[in-house]
């Protein structure tokens, strides 16, 4: 298997755009290029007037290139804003469950275990120095009282999981399960009953959530946006209190107008907190994340031919061309790691209908630094191979193609 055909099929099963959606991104990306063309353009221009009135040329750098590019075609096109995301990411999951089942267990601090492995830890213990995943020989040297349960049969994290993704359900069937912890809830359909004077102030955070955050919401968009994502944050925080009320469980949310944003951004406040960010921060989410392997989507083998490419930061794949791209990528693949850099996402929510996941737990992300659930990384191989035993002893019928293919 090429990498070059295996990383567009991990990118493709993201995201598989329509004949629409694809003439749309032609469009753009003409559009796109034609903007690049012009803000260089305007760059000689000024140096020229510069170096005419006898001063220094100002040194132009790719991040104000960038910036100028994403203010304008890029970053801010209307029709892309039509949608209202949440992603909800439960706290600490194992940790919770085992909490809900045993409340004796709330105020010690609890590590979760599989194998040599603390998979993840209360925030009990968090506050005392453990980490979120440790080896469980380092946790204890941290904290010898820490309690453990251990977390080798799923069977009881399945049904909360399931439980949650069922009260999203009850809002909308525009449900996406990810994991056993994590839900893309698309409200688009149901956000405009929110829309209203009542629900003007937003819900929980803003991105950055800084005094000029939300000054900025003088609506720079005008499509609608800041009133679907604002009314949004007050479904999220409905639907993340009926997960509480239902199973005694507490979660973070993302509102975003896609996948990505609000993905990024919902663990941006934790535990039990929620976080809006609205189109014209896409470019200021992506900056904070520095490093592209950090894009949800960019694994590390996608990654590792990136820096064959010399580009390692998001800014860099923001600068970088779709033609250096299309060297190692095919046309789509380059375009969708551009978009991604750029915070833009057009994949839809799938359903995922009646919750049948397999044992995908997050464990495995939490052993590696890096925020990603890109299944390619090295990282991942041990918690892989577990996953391929569950695999094993499941139906192969009652497997997702998406289950599989991420198997791979
Ligand atoms: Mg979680
Ligand atoms: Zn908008």
């Amino acid at each position: 298997m090429g990498t070059k055909a295996f990383n567009s099929k991990v990118l493709k099963e993201e995201s598989r755009p329509s004949i629409v959606q694809r003439m749309e991104n032609q469009e753009r990306q003409k559009k796109f290029e034609q903007k690049q063309k012009e803000v260089e353009k305007e760059i000689r221009q000024e140096q020229r007037e510069a170096l005419k009135q006898g001063i220094r040329p100002k040194f132009v750098t790719n991040k104000e290139k960038s910036l100028r590019m994403a203010e304008d075609e890029w970053a801010l096109i209307p029709d892309q804003h039509q949608r209202t995301i949440v992603h909800i990411d439960v706290d600490c999951f194992y940790a919770q469950v085992e909490m809900v089942r045993d409340p004796s267990l709330r105020d010690k601090p609890l590590g979760i275990k599989q194998k040599n492995l603390m998979v993840t830890s209360n925030y009990v213990a968090r506050s005392m120095g453990v980490k979120k995943s440790m080896w469980i020989k380092d946790a204890v040297k941290i904290l010898p009282n820490l309690v453990f349960v251990d977390g080798s049969d799923l069977t009881h994290y399945r049904q909360f999981s399931t439980e949650i993704s069922a009260v999203a359900q009850s809002f909308t069937p525009n449900v996406e399960r990810l994991g056993l912890d994590e839900n893309y809830v698309d409200i688009t359909d149901i956000v405009g009953d929110y829309i209203s004077p009542e629900y003007s102030a937003i819900e929980g955070h803003v991105f950055g959530d800084k005094e000029e955050d939300r000054k900025v919401l003088g609506d720079p968009c005008g499509c609608g946006c800041l009133q679907r994502l604002t009314a949004g944050s007050h479904l999220a925080k409905k639907i993340r209190q009926q997960i509480l009320e239902t199973t005694g469980i507490t979660c973070c949310a993302g509102v975003a107008h896609n996948k990505l944003l609000a993905k990024l951004v919902s663990g941006y406040y934790k535990p039990n907190q929620q976080t809006v960010v609205f189109p014209w921060q896409a470019h200021d989410v992506m900056e904070s994340l520095k490093q592209a392997r950090s894009i949800p989507g960019i694994g590390s083998t996608t990654f590792k031919i990136l820096e064959d490419l010399n580009i390692s930061t998001v800014q860099e794949l923001q600068n970088a061309s779709l033609s250096t791209l299309h060297t190692r990528f095919d046309e789509e693949t380059s375009k969708r790691l551009k978009d991604l850099s750029y915070g833009i996402d057009e994949g839809l929510v799938r359903k995922s209908g009646k919750p049948q996941s397999i044992g995908l737990e997050d464990a495995f992300k939490k052993t590696s630094k890096q925020k990603s659930w890109d299944l390619t990384s090295q990282t991942h191989q041990p918690a892989k191979g577990r996953l391929k035993q569950k695999v094993k002893e499941r139906k192969p019928q009652r497997l997702k193609p998406k289950a599989l293919l991420n198997l791979m």
